[in-house]
């Protein structure tokens, strides 16, 4: 048996503050704000355009309830305003570009996350 250790002197306690300090946290995401089909967000997907030159809009491909989805997956795409809303032509006028859009990311999910039924699960359905 070894001795008991000699009894420690009490240390002093630190003094306690009486309001504590406001942590300056900076905000996190808890997913990144990214997109699979480009690095970056700030030039249009389509025509190349970037912010100094047009509107650049982030369209999610997924919207309504599965917009929160749509930034979890990486499914957005940065497009120029008359590419997303602001004419006829725009992404959500456009069911044709807008299918295209769904399934690479259909397909994207088929080679990075999981199965057909997992995407399912997720977004309530699978387009075709
Ligand atoms: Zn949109």
């Amino acid at each position: 048996m070894f001795p008991k250790p000699e009894k420690k002197k009490k240390e002093p306690k630190p003094l306690k503050r009486s309001v504590k300090p406001i942590k300056q946290k900076a905000y996190k995401p808890t997913f990144s704000y990214a997109s699979i089909f480009t690095k970056d967000l700030d030039r249009c997907y389509i025509t190349g355009f970037d912010k100094s030159m047009a509107d650049i809009h982030i369209h999610h491909i997924f919207d309504a309830a599965n917009k929160a989805n749509s930034e979890k997956y990486h499914f957005i795409v940065p497009l120029r305003a008359d590419y997303h809303n602001m004419s006829d032509h725009g992404i959500h006028f456009d069911r044709e570009m807008d299918l295209r859009f769904k399934k690479k990311c259909q397909d994207y999910w088929l080679k990075h996350y999981g199965t057909k039924e997992e995407f399912i699960a997720v977004f309530g359905k699978w387009w075709e």
